[in-house]
């Protein structure tokens, strides 16, 4: 008798909508369905790599059973608990800007949806646990690396205070899986890994286009009645002005989760339609990263090397474009164009007013003011990169330089940007520190904070501890030669990203030299 026997499943995805009668999971086109039902293949020999207790307390499942045999069992797919039914969910999307047609969970299978003593829906899904209809060419199958990398993401994410998609666990399968990361036509044979992901939904923008690009509306209406009525209750029962105003609230939420990513640096990497959530949730860990000297054309997936349209500058232009691909398959329930072009002004209206509360809290200021803090912000980008300032540790370590110590607040923050510099200052980059720096004093100043309120103020935003993209490659480096410490260690550093820890400076380090071209720890390929 396992404790996970316990766990209140209330299906409601896979009971009131339409499914695949197709029971195999053979690759191919699945019509007017949002799932397909498919069994997780077995592990072999299930390892428990590590857990996150916040999730698992989310779900109502003690850290014994977390700890327990059973437990790597069910969330590596071994065993199915009671009240599961697993399924593949259909749905398209725009990779790259083109309309990809049918894509769906290749490799993610949902278990069901547990409702804990709270009353809160939890959907849950374990990703790499093996074939289903939509695996297309490739084995369902994911790796110890990129199971890792989402793992520790997805928690971090969560710990910054950004919207996203959970992980409750990561278990090592026993099994090898072939990849062929250098591409150097030799196969490589990596560890096998299963992340369990946990949200409120995994239902993304993709679910609805999938059934307007095939000209089902009648699907296209039962999904997006579901979807309201599950997760926009507050909303009223459906109908077109229902429909508009849950448009603008996705807009809204989109909105809200790009300016915390560009809050803390974080760079998606394949912000394409099937990797957008319709919760305005953080979703997919492949190819992210996190910015180590500020640049905004920076993108670390290799397969977007050269367009670089999922660089950090442009995330906030993407999700617009997203939005309106959204718009388009939203279009046959409303058939009001202007009225959705209208809803669209919710994301650019949210977006720009959280972008400029955003940039005023980083910088210590209690407002922004455009007329001078556009100009703060554009030259302060540039120094920023004219430097290859550590953009992380710039801000955090901003809130220590204090603006009213006179002259000596000059050489402190010239002090503080040599520490944070990738590159070393010279003549001209001092110059160019010096004036900003002057404009930014007297801007503090005039704002009026005592420096030890300003500075608690700015290191409630500006975090500390980040997924620096090269501790993620050394805690994985570890865990490939059978040590979980690193992983475990981590995640407990960034369960607290805003705190001093001062035993684990060395996770709030600069990225180190031998770092910068080494594969893994900056650009990284799409399906891992
Ligand atoms: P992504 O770029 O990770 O969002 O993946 C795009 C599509 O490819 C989705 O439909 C994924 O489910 C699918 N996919 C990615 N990797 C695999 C894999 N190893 N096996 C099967 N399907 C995959
Ligand atoms: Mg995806
Ligand atoms: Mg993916």
């Amino acid at each position: 008798n396992s404790a996970l026997d316990n766990l209140n499943f209330d299906n409601r995805f896979v009971r009131e909508l339409p499914g695949d009668p197709e029971p195999d999971n053979f690759r191919r086109q699945v019509y007017a369905a949002c799932y397909s039902r498919a069994l997780p293949t077995p592990a072999k020999q299930p390892l428990l790599l590590a857990y996150s207790r916040e999730v698992a307390n989310d779900l109502d499942i003690t850290v014994e059973t977390c700890e327990s045999e059973d437990f790597a069992q069910v969330f590596a797919g071994s065993r199915l608990a009671k009240g599961m039914e697993p399924y593949a969910m259909c749905y398209g999307g725009h990779q790259f800007g083109h309309w990809a047609g049918q894509l769906g969970d290749g490799r993610a299978i949902n278990l069901g949806e547990v409702v804990n003593s709270r009353n809160q829906r939890y959907t849950l899904q374990l990703k790499g646990a093996g074939l289903t209809p939509y695996s297309r060419s490739a084995d369902g199958l994911a790796v110890l690396r990129s199971s890792v990398r989402e793992f520790l993401c997805s928690e971090a994410m969560h710990h910054l205070g950004v919207p996203t998609t959970r992980a409750l666990s990561v278990i090592l399968t026993g099994q090898q899986v072939v990849r062929d990361m250098f591409y150097d036509g030799n196969p490589q044979r990596e560890a096998g890994a299963v992340v369990c992901r946990v949200a409120q939904s995994f239902t993304r923008f993709g679910s609805f286009q999938i059934f307007t690009a095939r000209d089902d509306i009648d699907s296209l209406k039962k999904i997006v009645d579901y979807t309201i009525r599950t997760d926009f209750p507050e909303l009223g029962e459906p109908s077109v002005p229902v429909y508009l105003n849950w448009f603008k609230e996705v807009c809204r939420k989109t909105a809200e989760m790009v300016v915390h990513w560009q809050r803390v640096g974080f760079v998606h990497g394949v912000m394409n339609t099937d990797n957008m959530s319709i919760l305005g949730l953080t979703i997919d860990y492949g190819p992210y990263g996190w910015l180590e000297n500020y640049d905004p054309d920076w993108t670390p997936n290799t397969t977007d090397a050269q367009g670089r349209r999922y660089r950090f500058g442009n995330q906030p232009k993407i999700a617009y474009w997203n939005l309106v691909q959204l718009a388009n398959a939203l279009y046959p329930l409303i058939m009001r164009a202007e009225s959705l072009q209208q809803a669209l002004l919710a994301y650019t209206e949210t977006f720009d007013a959280g972008w400029q509360a955003m940039m005023a809290a980083k910088l210590g200021l209690t407002a922004f003011a455009p007329s001078e803090d556009d100009a703060l912000v554009n030259q302060l980008t540039q120094l920023l990169q004219v430097a290859e300032t550590d953009m992380t540790l710039f801000y955090r370590q901003l809130a220590d330089v204090d603006v009213s110590a006179g002259s000596d607040s000059l050489a402190q923050f010239l002090a503080m940007l040599q520490r944070t510099n990738y590159e070393p200052l010279n003549d001209e980059s001092i110059e160019q520190a010096t004036r900003w720096f002057e404009i930014y004093r007297l801007r503090s100043q005039r704002d009026g904070k005592l420096q030890q309120e300003r500075s608690a103020a700015m290191n409630a935003v500006n975090p500390k501890y980040v997924l620096r993209n090269y501790l993620a490659q050394l805690a994985i480096d570890q865990a490939e030669q059978g040590d979980f410490a690193l992983v475990r260690e981590l995640l407990e550093v960034l369960r607290n990203p805003y705190a001093e820890q001062p035993d684990k400076e060395s996770f709030a380090a600069k990225r180190p030299d031998w770092a910068k071209q080494r594969a893994g720890c900056s650009m990284l390929s799409c399906s891992s």
